[in-house]
């Protein structure tokens, strides 16, 4: 019974009348009786259990593997409560000394696990105490740092621009910069800490969707013109006007998304789009797609993403800047609001950022229609950047079948259907299966009948015919744009 003289629980077996054939070290310790327990009777160890000697006590008990709460006794008769369990086998069982078994008892101490799980949870609570004085720490510091800033901002923005040389000017730019970057740490920092202490938030009320989009989009707008690169932003038209949840912080994921887009993008485009994925009552999801043409991330990298402190490597920071707290905030904010936050990337070609949040909907917006449904390009709906390079044309030229935009969305929102009923979220495949046959209005009678057979393959939630129309509707795309290719010639 080598096994058994290693365990931390107590182990018993005994014969069919009650005798102990063996105890293994726990056993021989707790119940403090040394080598002298082999040969007493069960009825010893567990008086209240057996009550009487030999077999008529054993027959007294139903081995039934069930666990039981039992008083053990040891050598000098005091008694502590045990959890045991104890078995009868099929067949008796000889050890090595000669003797036999045929029952077996296992039993934990239960004043002792008590004693450990109390142990445990108080160094659970210390641990906890620690980390709330960690985070007041660093919230009291960060409330201290914000004065002297918010001091030289204000100071500065007072300063009497007039009359001063081109260069005094470019260093009083500088420091307002300077601020106001350091201002955006220092609330990342408390947001940060706020989070991690369990201490934040949501305050939500009704808003307008499209002006906070608006503001965002003003938020990144020198950027993009500084830049040059292309923007481009599109609302489903299913989203109200107002909506109910926590601007600031939509806001908030929104700018640090489109700010890091911004930032690791030189050539190319950021593109938002916002679709909206699910009604539940007066709840609805919203599911956001922040895409960009930048450096992109490495497979191996993505894991880090959305931990605190990280960023891909070292040489990022020195470029870039950034304190690598931002996507971990989006991340905590996002599913703070019931939603998830995901990567897909590849380096060197891209990222897309996409997130869910659940919102409100107010009582007027849940019967109402949205006055803007259907894709139109108008503002409502569809948003180009006054500064993108592609200009209101893009737009256009999406809808229009057969176009390079046209084909490249198309693909897109292939993938992302196909990628919708993998994981079979009916609702959103749904909603990617409108636009596809939206794009594809144009398209010969062919496509269109493919498209409308995928549509209804949806609606039935059928897989199999799912996967086939989907084939045949990417052959038929493909024929097409085949063709184009040999008519451009
Ligand atoms: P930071 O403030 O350092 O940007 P984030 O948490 O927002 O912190 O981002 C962490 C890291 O993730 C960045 O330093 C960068 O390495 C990577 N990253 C984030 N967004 C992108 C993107 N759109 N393209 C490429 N890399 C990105």
């Amino acid at each position: 019974m080598e096994w058994a003289e290693e365990a931390l629980e107590m182990i018993l077996a005994f014969d069919k009348d009650g005798s102990i054939t063996y105890a293994n070290a726990a056993a021989r310790e707790k119940l403090e009786y040394g080598d002298a327990l082999t040969g007493r009777q069960i009825g010893e160890i567990f008086p209240a259990t057996f009550r009487s000697p030999g077999a008529a006590g054993l027959a007294s008990y139903s081995f039934d593997r069930a666990t039981r709460q039992l008083l053990a006794y040891r050598q000098n008769k005091t008694c502590f409560p045990v959890e045991a369990r104890m078995i009868a086998l099929k067949a008796d069982k000889r050890l090595e000394n000669g003797c036999s078994f045929c029952y077996l008892c296992m039993a934990n101490d239960i004043l002792e696990r008590e004693h450990l799980s109390r142990e445990i949870e108080q160094v659970r609570e210390e641990a906890k105490q620690a980390a709330k004085v960690k985070s007041e720490f660093v919230a009291n510091v960060t409330h201290e740092l914000r004065t002297p800033v918010n001091g030289i901002l204000g100071n500065v923005r007072e300063l009497p621009r007039e009359g001063l040389s081109d260069s005094v000017r470019r260093s009083l730019d500088l420091v307002e910069r300077c601020c106001g970057d350091m201002n955006k740490i220092i609330n990342n920092i408390l947001d940060f800490s706020k989070l991690e202490a369990g201490k934040f938030t949501l305050e939500p009320r009704r808003f307008s969707f499209r002006r906070m989009l608006d503001y965002v989009k003003a938020n990144h707008s020198s950027k993009i013109t500084e830049k040059g690169i292309g923007f481009f932003m599109s609302v489903s038209p299913k989203i109200p006007e107002y909506i109910i949840g926590d601007e600031l912080r939509i806001v908030q994921i929104l700018n640090n998304l489109l700010s890091n887009a911004l930032k690791f993008t030189a050539v190319g485009k950021v593109t938002v789009e916002v679709l909206k994925t699910a009604q539940v009552g007066e709840r609805m999801e919203l599911y956001f797609i922040v895409s960009d043409t930048g450096i992109g991330i490495d497979a191996a990298d993505k894991e880090k993403l959305f931990q605190s402190f990280s960023q891909v490597d070292a040489s990022i920071s020195r470029k870039y800047g950034g304190t690598g707290l931002g996507l971990n905030i989006c991340k905590q904010l996002v599913e703070l609001m019931g939603g998830r936050i995901e990567v897909e990337s590849r380096k060197n070609q891209g990222s897309t950022f996409s997130f869910s949040i659940w919102v409100g909907l107010s009582e007027e917006e849940q019967n109402q229609e949205n006055p803007t449904a259907g894709i139109r390009t108008d503002a409502g709906v569809r948003t180009d950047s006054r500064h993108s390079s592609f200009g209101g044309g893009e737009a256009d030229s999406i809808k229009t079948y057969g176009t390079p935009e046209n084909r490249e969305q198309l693909e897109r929102m292939l993938s992302k259907l196909i990628l919708c009923v993998e994981m079979e979220n009916w609702e959103k495949a749904e909603l990617f299966m409108e636009t596809v046959r939206q794009l594809t209005e144009g398209a010969p009678s062919e496509v269109k009948r493919w498209a409308l057979r995928l549509k209804m393959a949806i609606q039935k939630a059928d897989y199999e015919k799912i996967s086939d129309t989907f084939e045949k509707l990417k052959q038929s795309l493909g024929e097409r744009s085949e063709e184009g290719k040999g008519t451009a010639k």
